[in-house]
């Protein structure tokens, strides 16, 4: 799309030439093969106003861009026009130990926010993949979290305020640093998972906790899915207490280096008390010993960190050339189940599947092997058989990774029902010009 060069010269004014990328600079910045007309790093919300209002009487289109790790998870934006980036906006406003919350802009990455916290000893309990690169506001968006989701839930569960700058240029907060906090409708949570497409994240206070004395995880082998999926559902019924609770099958536990592509792990993530600790270790074993548990190894410093860092990417990473990654949701007591039926349809296909779930969260991460000459037509069949059965299941499936060409072939979003018609109007109201990533969510939002 073309953009009005007084357009440009309005973000140059805003933010200052240095900030204003074009042309082919903007090379980074392509989203599925598109490249926006602009690229704007803004330095404070005042500027994200100025942009947004800009924007929204140019008729551009704005992508926020965090660290950018999920431009291709989804739909993408059906226009790309302007990216805004938030890097800038990367300071820890407040963190009062005492109270146990801290006030982060958003551009900040996990990582970092991590680091700082770390040196008073606390930590946001959040545990997405790429902590690196991810930024805070990027992690609400996209409302991702990691295996500690089991013990300390996701990006809701956190967040107890929110600043954002909404598309026709208000700066709204919503909830604050006290823990009960809102009257009214609960406004910060509608921006979490909304990919963007509600307003611009600049700031959010989050709930924090001290760090654990001791951290590990225990590695269970066992030679069938079916028995590690039991014994999963045997930690979860007993008075453990663990922090992760993962499903590995057979072709994920080789990406993740635990052995080779037979049987299936469990991981279990204990923290806490250095006595509670050692205490739940050697009780995991004593309770998984007569449910077909082959070998049990316990992990801790950087080899635990290892196998969490890619854990988090095992989908993309499974093989050397992955298809599709799809996201489903069930219940905790279906996860085995749906992956052994799932890997069995990709089988049938003549494809490799790898598989690992947050198992008392019940979220499975599906990834389908592919290589250069792979049947698109074919890996479409899958991912379509994949969500009839998750929807058989009473759950719902997201193509989370897939080239166009599939997502073109095959819904991303599971069918979001009459809910549908509330969102559009949440969106209407919010972003009546569509300005905010128009498309990027579920029935074209
Ligand atoms: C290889 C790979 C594997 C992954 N595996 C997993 C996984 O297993 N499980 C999982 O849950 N996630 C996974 N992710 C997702 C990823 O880790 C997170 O979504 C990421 O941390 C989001 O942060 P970001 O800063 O990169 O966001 P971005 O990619 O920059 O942005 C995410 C979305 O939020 C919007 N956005 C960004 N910043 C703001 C803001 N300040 N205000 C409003 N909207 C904003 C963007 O427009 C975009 O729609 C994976 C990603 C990759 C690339």
């Amino acid at each position: 799309m073309a953009v009005p060069a007084s357009f440009h010269d309005d973000l140059r004014r805003i933010v200052g030439p240095a900030h204003v990328l074009t042309g082919i600079e903007c090379g980074p910045y392509v989203v599925e093969g598109r490249t926006p007309e602009a690229v704007v790093a803004p330095g404070s919300k005042e500027d994200i106003v100025a942009i947004l209002m800009a924007a929204g009487e140019a008729g551009v289109p704005v992508t926020p861009w965090g660290g950018g790790t999920t431009m291709a998870v989804g739909s993408p934006p059906s226009r790309l026009g302007l990216v805004l980036l938030l890097g800038r906006l990367n300071r820890l406003v407040e963190h009062e130990p005492g109270d146990l919350t801290a006030t982060v802009e958003a551009g900040m990455t996990v990582r970092t926010l991590q680091e700082t916290l770390g040196r008073r000893g606390q930590w946001l309990s959040l545990d997405p993949p790429h902590p690196d690169r991810a930024s805070i506001g990027g992690v609400l968006s996209a409302n991702v979290a990691g295996p500690r989701r089991h013990l300390y839930g996701g990006c809701r569960d956190l967040l107890i305020g929110l600043t954002v700058v909404t598309a026709e240029g208000a700066i709204v907060k919503g909830g604050s640093k006290v823990v009960k906090n809102v009257a009214g409708y609960d406004l910060p949570k509608l921006f979490i998972g909304a990919f963007g497409t509600l307003g611009v994240i600049v700031e959010a206070t989050l709930k924090l906790r001290p760090r654990p004395d001791a951290d590990r995880v225990v590695v269970s082998r066992f030679e069938r899915l079916k028995d590690a999926g039991a014994a999963a559902r045997a930690v979860m019924a007993s008075d453990l207490l663990p922090s992760a609770l993962e499903l590995i099958d057979g072709e994920a536990v080789r990406a993740l280096a635990l052995g080779p592509s037979e049987g299936a792990v469990l991981l279990v993530g204990v923290d806490g008390i250095t006595e509670q600790v050692d205490w739940q270790c050697r009780e995991i074993e004593r309770l998984l010993e007569p449910m077909g548990l082959r070998e049990a190894k316990v992990l801790d410093g950087p080899e635990r960190d290892r196998l969490w860092q890619s854990r988090g990417t095992v989908g993309r990473d499974a093989f050397a050339e992955t298809a599709a990654t799809m996201r489903w949701t069930v219940l905790p007591s279906q996860v085995a189940e749906c992956m052994e039926q799932g890997a069995a349809v990709a089988q049938r296909a003549g494809l490799g599947a790898a598989m690992a779930a947050h198992a008392g969260v019940g979220l499975v991460d599906a990834a389908l092997g592919g290589g250069a000459d792979v049947d698109l037509d074919r890996v479409a069949a899958v991912l379509g058989e994949w969500r009839a059965l998750v929807r058989g299941a009473g759950g719902h499936a997201i193509v989370q990774w897939a080239p166009l060409a599939v997502k073109e072939r095959v819904p991303v979003w599971d069918e979001a029902g009459p809910a549908l018609r509330i969102m559009a109007r949440i969106k209407a109201q919010l972003d009546p010009r569509g300005v905010l990533n128009p498309g990027r969510v579920m029935g074209g939002i």
